[in-house]
Protein backbone atom coordinates (compact mmCIF):
# COMPACT_ATOMS: atom_id res chain seq x y z
CA UNK A 1 0.00 0.00 0.00
CA UNK A 2 1.48 3.44 -0.86
CA UNK A 3 0.59 5.75 1.39
CA UNK A 4 1.32 9.66 2.11
CA UNK A 5 4.44 10.58 4.04
CA UNK A 6 5.42 14.17 4.14
CA UNK A 7 3.53 16.29 5.95
CA UNK A 8 0.10 18.18 4.25
CA UNK A 9 -0.58 18.80 1.84
CA UNK A 10 3.19 18.06 0.10
CA UNK A 11 2.05 21.34 -1.95
CA UNK A 12 2.27 23.41 0.88
CA UNK A 13 5.05 21.79 2.80
CA UNK A 14 7.19 22.45 -0.51
CA UNK A 15 5.99 25.74 -1.37
CA UNK A 16 5.95 26.99 2.15
CA UNK A 17 10.42 26.37 1.88
CA UNK A 18 10.11 29.27 -0.66
CA UNK A 19 7.99 31.67 0.79
CA UNK A 20 8.23 31.42 4.82
CA UNK A 21 9.10 34.85 6.11
CA UNK A 22 12.74 34.79 6.89
CA UNK A 23 12.06 36.31 10.12
CA UNK A 24 9.92 33.84 11.41
CA UNK A 25 12.25 31.11 10.68
CA UNK A 26 15.24 32.86 12.89
CA UNK A 27 12.79 33.02 15.49
CA UNK A 28 12.48 29.84 15.77
CA UNK A 29 16.15 29.00 15.06
CA UNK A 30 17.18 31.24 17.88
CA UNK A 31 15.31 29.35 20.37
CA UNK A 32 15.60 25.62 18.73
CA UNK A 33 19.65 26.57 18.85
CA UNK A 34 19.21 27.23 22.74
CA UNK A 35 16.73 24.27 23.66
CA UNK A 36 18.07 21.53 21.13
CA UNK A 37 21.41 19.98 22.92
CA UNK A 38 20.90 16.89 24.79
CA UNK A 39 17.26 16.39 25.56
CA UNK A 40 17.80 13.03 25.39
CA UNK A 41 20.71 10.81 28.18
CA UNK A 42 23.20 10.47 25.70
CA UNK A 43 23.58 6.58 25.98
CA UNK A 44 19.91 6.48 24.43
CA UNK A 45 20.65 8.46 21.75
CA UNK A 46 23.66 5.90 21.14
CA UNK A 47 21.21 3.15 21.59
CA UNK A 48 18.44 4.53 19.47
CA UNK A 49 21.37 4.72 16.65
CA UNK A 50 22.11 1.18 16.81
CA UNK A 51 18.80 0.32 16.39
CA UNK A 52 18.31 1.92 13.79
CA UNK A 53 21.33 1.04 11.77
CA UNK A 54 20.99 -2.90 12.77
CA UNK A 55 17.15 -2.31 11.66
CA UNK A 56 18.21 -1.37 8.48
CA UNK A 57 20.45 -4.67 8.19
CA UNK A 58 17.19 -6.67 8.71
CA UNK A 59 15.66 -6.66 4.88
CA UNK A 60 12.14 -6.34 5.80
CA UNK A 61 10.50 -6.47 2.36
CA UNK A 62 7.61 -8.85 1.52
CA UNK A 63 8.50 -12.11 0.65
CA UNK A 64 12.04 -12.27 2.34
CA UNK A 65 10.50 -13.68 5.66
CA UNK A 66 12.96 -11.83 7.56
CA UNK A 67 10.15 -9.68 9.66
CA UNK A 68 10.08 -12.57 12.08
CA UNK A 69 13.69 -11.96 12.78
CA UNK A 70 13.67 -8.69 13.41
CA UNK A 71 10.41 -8.51 15.53
CA UNK A 72 12.66 -11.28 17.62
CA UNK A 73 15.42 -8.62 17.74
CA UNK A 74 13.57 -5.46 19.00
CA UNK A 75 11.85 -8.07 21.45
CA UNK A 76 15.62 -8.86 22.73
CA UNK A 77 16.19 -5.01 23.17
CA UNK A 78 13.17 -4.63 25.51
CA UNK A 79 13.69 -8.06 27.04
CA UNK A 80 17.12 -6.28 27.75
CA UNK A 81 15.54 -3.11 29.59
CA UNK A 82 13.53 -5.38 31.73
CA UNK A 83 10.40 -5.94 30.19
CA UNK A 84 8.84 -9.58 31.36
CA UNK A 85 8.56 -12.10 29.11
CA UNK A 86 4.76 -11.91 29.28
CA UNK A 87 4.93 -8.66 28.07
CA UNK A 88 6.33 -9.29 24.94
CA UNK A 89 5.04 -11.04 22.22
CA UNK A 90 6.09 -11.73 18.78
CA UNK A 91 3.58 -13.64 16.68
CA UNK A 92 4.54 -14.98 13.43
CA UNK A 93 1.20 -14.19 10.75
CA UNK A 94 2.44 -15.82 6.95
CA UNK A 95 6.13 -14.36 6.14
CA UNK A 96 5.51 -11.58 8.51
CA UNK A 97 5.04 -10.97 12.16
CA UNK A 98 3.81 -8.86 14.80
CA UNK A 99 5.20 -7.29 18.29
CA UNK A 100 3.14 -6.27 20.53
CA UNK A 101 4.73 -4.93 24.20
CA UNK A 102 3.03 -3.69 27.15
CA UNK A 103 4.17 -1.28 29.32
CA UNK A 104 1.47 -1.88 32.47
CA UNK A 105 -0.47 0.99 33.48
CA UNK A 106 -2.28 0.87 37.57
CA UNK A 107 -5.87 2.40 36.24
CA UNK A 108 -8.64 1.26 33.97
CA UNK A 109 -7.83 3.96 31.87
CA UNK A 110 -7.81 2.67 28.12
CA UNK A 111 -4.57 1.72 26.67
CA UNK A 112 -2.64 4.21 24.63
CA UNK A 113 -1.08 2.76 21.60
CA UNK A 114 1.89 3.42 19.88
CA UNK A 115 2.18 2.53 16.08
CA UNK A 116 4.68 1.45 13.67
CA UNK A 117 5.59 -1.01 10.78
CA UNK A 118 8.73 -3.32 10.51
CA UNK A 119 8.23 -3.93 6.79
CA UNK A 120 9.52 -1.74 4.50
CA UNK A 121 9.39 -1.71 0.41
CA UNK A 122 11.33 -2.92 -1.86
CA UNK A 123 14.62 -1.67 -3.22
CA UNK A 124 16.92 -2.86 -5.86
CA UNK A 125 20.83 -2.41 -4.60
CA UNK A 126 21.72 -1.71 -7.94
CA UNK A 127 19.91 1.20 -8.69
CA UNK A 128 21.03 2.38 -5.28
CA UNK A 129 24.57 4.19 -4.71
CA UNK A 130 24.96 2.26 -1.31
CA UNK A 131 23.62 -0.93 -0.48
CA UNK A 132 19.80 -0.22 0.52
CA UNK A 133 19.75 -3.25 3.14
CA UNK A 134 23.49 -1.81 5.02
CA UNK A 135 23.15 0.90 7.28
CA UNK A 136 25.68 3.61 5.70
CA UNK A 137 26.16 6.95 7.80
CA UNK A 138 27.32 9.19 5.94
CA UNK A 139 27.27 13.76 5.47
CA UNK A 140 25.10 13.30 8.77
CA UNK A 141 22.55 10.77 7.70
CA UNK A 142 22.35 7.24 8.26
CA UNK A 143 21.32 6.04 4.54
CA UNK A 144 19.34 2.38 4.08
CA UNK A 145 15.74 1.12 2.57
CA UNK A 146 13.39 2.59 5.79
CA UNK A 147 15.71 4.81 7.10
CA UNK A 148 12.96 7.27 7.18
CA UNK A 149 10.04 5.02 6.20
CA UNK A 150 9.89 4.01 8.91
CA UNK A 151 13.18 1.91 10.96
CA UNK A 152 13.58 5.76 12.31
CA UNK A 153 10.57 5.83 13.88
CA UNK A 154 10.36 1.78 15.19
CA UNK A 155 13.86 2.38 16.65
CA UNK A 156 12.71 5.78 18.58
CA UNK A 157 9.32 4.09 20.00
CA UNK A 158 11.88 0.90 20.95
CA UNK A 159 14.33 2.93 22.74
CA UNK A 160 11.50 4.89 24.44
CA UNK A 161 9.98 1.90 25.62
CA UNK A 162 12.96 0.40 27.03
CA UNK A 163 14.37 3.87 28.82
CA UNK A 164 10.69 4.20 30.33
CA UNK A 165 11.17 1.09 32.02
CA UNK A 166 14.75 1.33 32.93
CA UNK A 167 13.12 4.74 34.76
CA UNK A 168 11.12 2.96 36.48
CA UNK A 169 8.17 4.85 34.54
CA UNK A 170 4.68 3.91 35.85
CA UNK A 171 1.76 4.72 33.39
CA UNK A 172 -1.54 5.66 34.67
CA UNK A 173 -3.19 3.66 31.82
CA UNK A 174 -1.06 0.66 29.21
CA UNK A 175 1.03 1.76 27.27
CA UNK A 176 1.26 -0.61 24.31
CA UNK A 177 3.43 -1.23 21.40
CA UNK A 178 1.81 -2.40 18.36
CA UNK A 179 4.20 -2.96 15.40
CA UNK A 180 2.43 -4.48 12.06
CA UNK A 181 4.41 -6.66 9.42
CA UNK A 182 3.00 -5.76 5.65
CA UNK A 183 2.12 -1.79 6.22
CA UNK A 184 3.29 -1.35 2.67
CA UNK A 185 1.01 -4.62 1.11
CA UNK A 186 -1.69 -6.43 2.19
CA UNK A 187 -1.91 -4.94 5.68
CA UNK A 188 -3.65 -8.18 6.92
CA UNK A 189 -1.26 -8.00 10.49
CA UNK A 190 -2.16 -4.27 10.76
CA UNK A 191 -6.15 -5.16 9.94
CA UNK A 192 -5.70 -8.07 12.66
CA UNK A 193 -3.64 -5.40 15.29
CA UNK A 194 -6.33 -2.89 14.81
CA UNK A 195 -9.51 -5.61 15.85
CA UNK A 196 -7.70 -6.91 18.71
CA UNK A 197 -7.15 -3.49 20.17
CA UNK A 198 -10.29 -1.69 18.70
CA UNK A 199 -10.76 -0.76 22.94
CA UNK A 200 -8.09 1.52 23.18
CA UNK A 201 -7.90 4.84 24.08
CA UNK A 202 -5.97 6.27 21.26
CA UNK A 203 -3.31 5.51 18.84
CA UNK A 204 0.16 7.92 18.13
CA UNK A 205 1.85 6.39 14.81
CA UNK A 206 5.13 7.13 14.17
CA UNK A 207 5.31 6.58 11.01
CA UNK A 208 7.11 9.14 8.24
CA UNK A 209 7.88 12.93 9.39
CA UNK A 210 5.44 15.08 11.08
CA UNK A 211 7.93 18.01 11.57
CA UNK A 212 8.68 19.95 8.22
CA UNK A 213 12.01 21.86 8.06
CA UNK A 214 13.48 24.46 4.67
CA UNK A 215 16.34 24.20 2.85
CA UNK A 216 18.57 25.41 5.87
CA UNK A 217 17.13 23.39 8.42
CA UNK A 218 14.78 26.30 9.62
CA UNK A 219 11.42 25.21 11.20
CA UNK A 220 8.06 25.44 9.18
CA UNK A 221 5.27 23.54 11.07
CA UNK A 222 4.59 19.92 13.07
CA UNK A 223 1.79 18.39 11.19
CA UNK A 224 -0.54 16.62 13.05
CA UNK A 225 -2.41 13.73 10.69
CA UNK A 226 -5.68 12.85 12.07
CA UNK A 227 -7.32 12.11 8.75
CA UNK A 228 -6.99 9.47 5.69
CA UNK A 229 -8.59 9.66 2.87
CA UNK A 230 -10.65 5.96 1.90
CA UNK A 231 -9.01 4.13 -1.25
CA UNK A 232 -11.22 3.04 -3.81
CA UNK A 233 -10.99 1.57 -7.40
CA UNK A 234 -13.16 0.82 -9.35
CA UNK A 235 -13.88 -0.82 -12.40
CA UNK A 236 -16.01 0.49 -15.03
CA UNK A 237 -17.47 -1.40 -18.01
CA UNK A 238 -19.16 -2.02 -21.48
CA UNK A 239 -19.73 -5.23 -23.03
CA UNK A 240 -21.21 -5.67 -26.38
CA UNK A 241 -21.86 -8.50 -28.89
CA UNK A 242 -19.65 -7.41 -31.38
CA UNK A 243 -18.83 -8.27 -34.54
CA UNK A 244 -16.86 -7.05 -37.76
CA UNK A 245 -15.63 -3.86 -38.26
CA UNK A 246 -16.76 -3.93 -41.77
CA UNK A 247 -20.19 -3.28 -40.35
CA UNK A 248 -20.06 -0.79 -37.57
CA UNK A 249 -23.31 -0.20 -35.99
CA UNK A 250 -24.14 2.57 -33.46
CA UNK A 251 -23.67 0.55 -29.93
CA UNK A 252 -20.24 -0.11 -29.42
CA UNK A 253 -18.35 -0.41 -26.10
CA UNK A 254 -15.49 1.70 -27.09
CA UNK A 255 -17.55 4.82 -27.72
CA UNK A 256 -20.21 3.68 -24.97
CA UNK A 257 -17.19 3.82 -22.19
CA UNK A 258 -15.54 7.20 -24.06
CA UNK A 259 -19.04 9.09 -23.41
CA UNK A 260 -19.08 7.36 -19.72
CA UNK A 261 -15.69 8.54 -18.87
CA UNK A 262 -16.61 11.96 -20.10
CA UNK A 263 -19.29 12.55 -18.00
CA UNK A 264 -16.84 11.42 -14.84
CA UNK A 265 -14.57 14.05 -16.21
CA UNK A 266 -17.00 16.67 -15.79
CA UNK A 267 -18.62 15.67 -12.64
CA UNK A 268 -17.60 17.07 -9.37
CA UNK A 269 -18.18 15.42 -6.09
CA UNK A 270 -19.55 17.73 -3.42
CA UNK A 271 -17.46 19.79 -1.34
CA UNK A 272 -16.51 18.75 1.90
CA UNK A 273 -14.57 20.16 5.16
CA UNK A 274 -13.62 19.37 8.68
CA UNK A 275 -12.04 20.89 11.45
CA UNK A 276 -8.94 19.45 10.14
CA UNK A 277 -8.96 20.75 6.61
CA UNK A 278 -10.13 23.88 7.42
CA UNK A 279 -7.05 24.73 10.01
CA UNK A 280 -4.82 23.40 7.49
CA UNK A 281 -5.82 25.99 4.96
CA UNK A 282 -5.74 28.42 7.71
CA UNK A 283 -1.91 27.45 7.96
CA UNK A 284 -1.56 26.95 4.07
CA UNK A 285 -2.44 30.53 3.44
CA UNK A 286 0.26 31.87 5.49
CA UNK A 287 2.92 30.21 2.95
CA UNK A 288 0.71 31.37 -0.15
CA UNK A 289 -0.33 34.46 -1.44
CA UNK A 290 -2.66 36.54 -3.97
CA UNK A 291 -6.17 35.11 -4.47
CA UNK A 292 -4.72 31.54 -3.49
CA UNK A 293 -4.30 32.62 0.16
CA UNK A 294 -7.06 34.52 -0.32
CA UNK A 295 -9.27 32.15 -1.20
CA UNK A 296 -7.84 29.41 1.53
CA UNK A 297 -8.67 32.09 4.28
CA UNK A 298 -12.70 32.94 2.92
CA UNK A 299 -12.65 29.08 2.30
CA UNK A 300 -11.95 28.31 5.80
CA UNK A 301 -14.13 30.82 7.22
CA UNK A 302 -17.10 29.66 4.90
CA UNK A 303 -17.13 26.69 2.83
CA UNK A 304 -19.33 27.11 0.73
CA UNK A 305 -17.95 30.43 -0.06
CA UNK A 306 -18.10 29.23 -4.39
CA UNK A 307 -15.43 31.36 -5.36
CA UNK A 308 -12.65 29.93 -3.12
CA UNK A 309 -13.75 26.87 -4.06
CA UNK A 310 -13.28 27.81 -7.43
CA UNK A 311 -9.51 28.96 -7.09
CA UNK A 312 -8.75 26.22 -4.95
CA UNK A 313 -10.13 23.69 -7.55
CA UNK A 314 -7.74 25.23 -9.95
CA UNK A 315 -4.97 23.58 -8.12
CA UNK A 316 -4.22 19.77 -7.94
CA UNK A 317 -2.39 19.94 -4.91
CA UNK A 318 -5.79 21.27 -3.04
CA UNK A 319 -8.37 19.49 -4.97
CA UNK A 320 -8.32 16.33 -2.82
CA UNK A 321 -8.86 18.31 0.30
CA UNK A 322 -11.96 19.65 -0.90
CA UNK A 323 -13.98 16.33 -0.90
CA UNK A 324 -13.94 12.92 -2.80
CA UNK A 325 -11.84 12.69 -6.05
CA UNK A 326 -12.49 9.92 -8.80
CA UNK A 327 -10.33 9.94 -12.01
CA UNK A 328 -9.67 7.11 -14.62
CA UNK A 329 -5.91 5.83 -14.54
CA UNK A 330 -6.12 2.86 -17.04
CA UNK A 331 -8.09 1.49 -20.01
CA UNK A 332 -8.63 -1.67 -21.57
CA UNK A 333 -10.60 -2.21 -25.02
CA UNK A 334 -11.09 -4.32 -28.17
CA UNK A 335 -9.55 -7.42 -29.09
CA UNK A 336 -8.74 -6.86 -32.77
CA UNK A 337 -7.72 -4.01 -35.24
CA UNK A 338 -10.44 -5.56 -37.55
CA UNK A 339 -13.08 -6.29 -35.18
CA UNK A 340 -16.03 -4.03 -33.37
CA UNK A 341 -14.83 -4.36 -29.51
CA UNK A 342 -17.07 -6.55 -27.17
CA UNK A 343 -15.34 -5.24 -23.80
CA UNK A 344 -14.45 -1.41 -22.94
CA UNK A 345 -13.01 -1.03 -19.29
CA UNK A 346 -11.42 1.96 -17.51
CA UNK A 347 -10.12 1.77 -13.70
CA UNK A 348 -11.09 5.00 -11.77
CA UNK A 349 -9.50 5.80 -8.62
CA UNK A 350 -11.49 7.81 -5.81
CA UNK A 351 -9.58 9.02 -2.81
CA UNK A 352 -12.93 9.50 -0.73
CA UNK A 353 -13.80 11.53 2.17
CA UNK A 354 -13.36 10.33 5.89
CA UNK A 355 -16.92 8.96 6.59
CA UNK A 356 -18.13 8.67 3.22
CA UNK A 357 -19.32 5.59 2.04
CA UNK A 358 -17.32 3.66 -0.62
CA UNK A 359 -20.87 1.97 -2.14
CA UNK A 360 -22.54 5.86 -1.64
CA UNK A 361 -19.51 6.60 -4.33
CA UNK A 362 -20.40 3.58 -6.41
CA UNK A 363 -23.31 4.78 -6.69
CA UNK A 364 -22.84 8.18 -8.12
CA UNK A 365 -20.54 6.78 -10.69
CA UNK A 366 -23.10 4.89 -11.58
CA UNK A 367 -25.35 8.00 -11.77
CA UNK A 368 -23.06 9.89 -13.50
CA UNK A 369 -22.69 7.43 -15.92
CA UNK A 370 -26.15 6.98 -16.75
CA UNK A 371 -26.29 4.54 -19.09
CA UNK A 372 -27.90 0.99 -17.93
CA UNK A 373 -25.33 -0.77 -20.36
CA UNK A 374 -22.79 -0.33 -17.43
CA UNK A 375 -21.43 -1.65 -14.77
CA UNK A 376 -19.31 -0.17 -12.38
CA UNK A 377 -18.08 -2.79 -10.04
CA UNK A 378 -15.52 -1.97 -6.36
CA UNK A 379 -12.30 -3.54 -6.84
CA UNK A 380 -12.33 -4.93 -3.56
CA UNK A 381 -8.66 -6.18 -2.88
CA UNK A 382 -7.40 -2.68 -3.18
CA UNK A 383 -9.41 -0.90 -1.62
CA UNK A 384 -9.29 0.70 2.03
CA UNK A 385 -11.40 0.61 5.45
CA UNK A 386 -14.11 3.32 5.63
CA UNK A 387 -12.52 5.46 8.55
CA UNK A 388 -13.72 8.53 9.76
CA UNK A 389 -11.63 11.49 11.01
CA UNK A 390 -10.02 11.72 14.37
CA UNK A 391 -11.24 14.61 16.26
CA UNK A 392 -8.81 17.04 16.99
CA UNK A 393 -8.84 16.06 20.60
CA UNK A 394 -6.91 18.85 23.52
CA UNK A 395 -5.41 16.13 25.41
CA UNK A 396 -3.34 15.03 22.36
CA UNK A 397 -3.17 18.80 21.02
CA UNK A 398 -1.61 19.68 24.17
CA UNK A 399 0.85 16.81 24.15
CA UNK A 400 2.46 17.66 21.46
CA UNK A 401 2.36 21.15 22.01
CA UNK A 402 4.46 20.67 25.10
CA UNK A 403 7.13 18.14 22.98
CA UNK A 404 7.01 20.48 19.88
CA UNK A 405 8.04 23.36 22.35
CA UNK A 406 11.30 21.56 23.80
CA UNK A 407 12.75 21.96 20.61
CA UNK A 408 10.94 24.72 18.82
CA UNK A 409 8.99 27.22 20.83
CA UNK A 410 5.68 28.33 19.21
CA UNK A 411 6.19 26.95 16.19
CA UNK A 412 2.43 26.20 14.34
CA UNK A 413 1.22 23.26 14.84
CA UNK A 414 -1.33 22.21 11.94
CA UNK A 415 -4.17 19.38 11.44
CA UNK A 416 -3.72 17.67 8.22
CA UNK A 417 -5.45 15.31 6.20
CA UNK A 418 -3.69 12.88 3.72
CA UNK A 419 -4.59 10.55 0.88
CA UNK A 420 -3.64 7.64 2.93
CA UNK A 421 -3.68 4.84 3.82
CA UNK A 422 -1.24 4.12 6.91
CA UNK A 423 -1.84 2.37 9.88
CA UNK A 424 -4.08 4.83 11.21
CA UNK A 425 -6.75 4.32 9.12
CA UNK A 426 -7.69 0.45 10.43
CA UNK A 427 -7.37 1.74 13.57
CA UNK A 428 -9.79 4.96 13.24
CA UNK A 429 -12.15 1.96 11.58
CA UNK A 430 -12.83 0.25 14.74
CA UNK A 431 -13.36 3.78 16.46
CA UNK A 432 -9.76 4.35 17.72
CA UNK A 433 -9.09 8.06 17.67
CA UNK A 434 -5.14 7.88 16.13
CA UNK A 435 -2.62 10.41 15.40
CA UNK A 436 0.30 10.65 13.23
CA UNK A 437 2.76 12.43 15.37
CA UNK A 438 6.07 11.05 14.97
CA UNK A 439 9.28 13.04 16.36
CA UNK A 440 11.10 13.35 12.75
CA UNK A 441 11.54 16.89 11.01
CA UNK A 442 12.79 16.92 7.82
CA UNK A 443 13.51 19.23 4.49
CA UNK A 444 11.53 18.22 1.25
CA UNK A 445 14.77 17.20 -0.96
CA UNK A 446 15.40 14.61 2.33
CA UNK A 447 12.41 12.37 1.74
CA UNK A 448 12.83 9.60 0.07
CA UNK A 449 10.55 7.29 1.73
CA UNK A 450 9.69 4.67 -0.91
CA UNK A 451 12.71 6.07 -3.28
CA UNK A 452 16.46 5.48 -3.92
CA UNK A 453 18.99 6.65 -1.14
CA UNK A 454 16.20 6.93 1.48
CA UNK A 455 17.93 8.36 4.93
CA UNK A 456 17.02 9.88 8.00
CA UNK A 457 19.19 12.72 9.93
CA UNK A 458 20.98 11.56 12.39
CA UNK A 459 20.99 14.79 14.76
CA UNK A 460 17.31 14.17 14.91
CA UNK A 461 17.64 11.46 16.93
CA UNK A 462 18.09 13.33 19.99
CA UNK A 463 14.62 15.54 19.29
CA UNK A 464 13.20 12.62 18.44
CA UNK A 465 13.24 10.11 21.43
CA UNK A 466 12.50 13.34 23.78
CA UNK A 467 9.36 13.77 21.69
CA UNK A 468 8.29 10.31 22.27
CA UNK A 469 9.19 10.48 25.90
CA UNK A 470 6.99 13.83 26.45
CA UNK A 471 4.33 12.67 24.05
CA UNK A 472 3.90 9.14 26.66
CA UNK A 473 4.79 10.68 29.95
CA UNK A 474 2.11 13.21 29.15
CA UNK A 475 -0.71 11.28 28.13
CA UNK A 476 -0.33 8.11 30.28
CA UNK A 477 1.41 9.88 33.24
ZN1 LIG B 1 5.37 3.92 6.35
Amino acid sequence: MTHFHFPFPDGIAKRGLAVISAAAALVFAADAFAAETHLTPPEYVTQAKDILKKSIGFKTVEGFGNTYAYAEYLAGVLKDAGYADKDIEVTKMGDTATLVAWLRGDSAEKPLLLSGHMDVVAADPKDWERDPFTAVEENGFIYGRGASDMKFGVSMLVTTMARLKREGFKPKRDVILVLSGDEETAMATTAKLAERFKDAGLLLNADGASGALTHDNQPIAYYVQGAEKTYADFKIEFTNPGGHSSEPRADNAIYDLARALDKIAAYKFPVESSEITRESFREAAKHESGEVAKAMLDFADNPKDKKAIKTLRAHPEYVGQLGTTCVATMLKGGHALNALPQSAIADVNCRIWPGVKVESVRQTLAKVIDDPKASVTLIEESSTPEAPASPMRADVMAAVRKAVDRRYPGLPIVPYMSAGASDSLYFRYHGVDSYGASGLFMRAEDEFAHGLNERSPVDQIDGALDHWHVMITTLAG
